[in-house]
């Protein structure tokens, strides 16, 4: 699923202001729940690597409104494993239209 706004939905409002990538994992329900933020990164360069998780989902890292690929992830969530669902959330902010992206991959 896709959505646009004119907004981050799931990075802070604040985000500009912070280092490309932090690291704000933690748990939930005693699973381990990566989370990262931030003021943007190419998501081929992203430290969770979401492109090498499963294939059994393309991650495009396009813009939702423009298609452009020049992205950067602000935002990343990711909970599940072998065996299990998988549920991961991309935010994208494009730097050719300004819009924000919100991808959600569930399996
Ligand atoms: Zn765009």
């Amino acid at each position: 699923m896709r959505t646009v706004s004119e907004h981050p939905r799931h990075a802070p409002a604040h985000y500009t202001a912070l280092p490309p990538c932090v690291d704000i994992s933690g748990q939930s329900g005693g699973i381990p729940f990566p989370e990262y933020t931030g003021s943007g990164v190419p998501l081929a360069a992203h430290p969770f690597a979401p492109h090498k998780i499963t294939s059994r989902w393309t991650l495009e890292g396009r813009c939702g409104a423009c298609g452009s690929d020049h992205t950067l992830c602000i935002y990343l969530s990711y909970i599940g494993g072998v065996g299990t669902g998988q549920d991961m959330t991309l935010e994208l902010v494009c730097q050719d239209c300004g819009k924000y992206t919100v991808e959600t991959y569930l399996d």
